[in-house]
């Protein structure tokens, strides 16, 4: 791939995918926006004329369109997989938010899909595996600091969500962002989730649970408390902590400035996710358009997110059975050494 901008196509102008348009085009180096879709054509049209792209009539226009090197999917999820296999076909990398798609079958499918073209395309955007905090953690782990990891603790907290989220969405929405952390901290499978639900907040709408507990279990035995409260209300927090046989590494609250005054301190905390991972969504897509420019695969991979889907559906199955699932110990192909 020559050293030219890689000229980018995003699919789904809404929350991220407005903010993928930014990031490409204004906030990183080596790439360009040149294509857009959205079903609201007024978004895709005032985004475009921003950044100086073209708003086109379908997403398999984008995909096609000569000017296009390489795709950001930002639809809802249920596109997720369709899509990715469009790109696939015509060999053309792609950013897929998460999740690669709602079903085991369909993640299957673009795995299927991608073995297939011979050369890894995929790349799903579970950027907290570039989060500084998180990358900490893990070189701390893998350098043998702590020993052996016998637990991980994670927070996983919202200001709030709306009333049409339900207790399965966030397992699927939220907790999956956990689940990939923790295949890729620990370095493992995970073969068994329970979810516990308590005393509720009066802030959550009644059918949602909120907060539940989800106990995740890796194939050495690391049990992984995921504590997931979508109606906190204080802040958007998230945690983590892993406890090892020598010692701890943890990445902490984000302070994000503090005051001092009357014998008290004031710490400014992030309102959303947005703030709290603008960087690691930065470097993410820093990261992407350098693999693309090196033709070479970076970040999770289809297959990672095969696997967060697979997790995420049973942690669903636990919350409606109020049982422990087991989750089959997935076939990693070779492709994804
Ligand atoms: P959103 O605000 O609803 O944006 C989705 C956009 O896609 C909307 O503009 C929607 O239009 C449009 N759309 C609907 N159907 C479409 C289709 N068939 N093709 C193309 N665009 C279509 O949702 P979001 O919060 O940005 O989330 C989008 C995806 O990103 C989801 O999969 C979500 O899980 C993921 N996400 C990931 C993170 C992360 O931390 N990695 C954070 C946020 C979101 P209408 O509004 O008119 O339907």
């Amino acid at each position: 791939m020559s050293k030219e901008p890689v000229r980018v196509g995003i699919i789904g102008c809404g929350n991220i995918g407005a903010d993928h348009v930014d990031r490409v085009a204004n906030q990183v180096s080596g790439s360009r926006v040149t294509a857009l879709f959205d079903v609201d054509t007024a978004r895709a049209q005032e985004l475009a004329r921003h950044v100086g792209a073209v708003a086109l009539a379908t997403a398999s226009e984008v995909i096609n369109h000569p000017e296009v090197d390489a795709i950001i999917i930002a639809s809802p999820g249920e596109f997720h997989a369709s899509l990715t296999l469009e790109c696939i076909a015509v060999g053309k990398p792609v950013l897929c938010e998460k999740p690669l798609a709602p079903t085991v079958k369909e993640c299957e499918e673009v795995v299927a899909a991608e073995q297939s073209a011979g050369r890894r395309l995929v790349q799903v955007g579970f950027m907290r595996r570039n989060d500084v905090g998180y990358r900490h953690m893990k070189e701390n782990l893998d350098a043998g600091h702590i020993g052996d990891a016998l637990l991980l603790h994670c927070e996983h907290r919202n200001p709030d969500v709306p009333d049409s989220f339900t207790s399965e969405m966030s397992m699927t929405d939220s907790v999956i962002h956990e689940i990939d952390t923790a295949r890729w901290l620990l370095g493992e499978e995970i073969v068994r989730v329970r979810v516990i639900s308590g005393k509720q907040t009066p802030n959550a709408a009644a059918h949602l649970n909120d907060p539940q507990l989800v106990i995740l279990e890796s194939e050495s035995g690391v049990l992984i408390s995921v504590e997931v409260f979508v109606n906190a209300k204080y802040g958007y927090d998230v945690r983590c902590e892993i406890v090892g046989s020598n010692g701890v590494t943890s990445l902490g609250s984000q302070d994000l400035g503090q005051y001092v005054s009357n014998v008290q301190r004031n710490v400014t905390m992030p309102g959303n996710w947005r703030i709290r991972f603008g960087d690691a969504y930065r470097a993410e897509i820093q990261d992407w358009i350098n693999g693309v420019h090196a033709d070479e695969p970076r970040g999770a991979s289809a297959f990672d997110g095969l696997c967060a889907t697979a997790v995420a559906q049973a942690a669903v199955r636990a919350v409606q059975s109020g049982q422990p699932v087991d989750v089959p110990k997935p076939n990693k192909p070779a492709f994804y050494a």
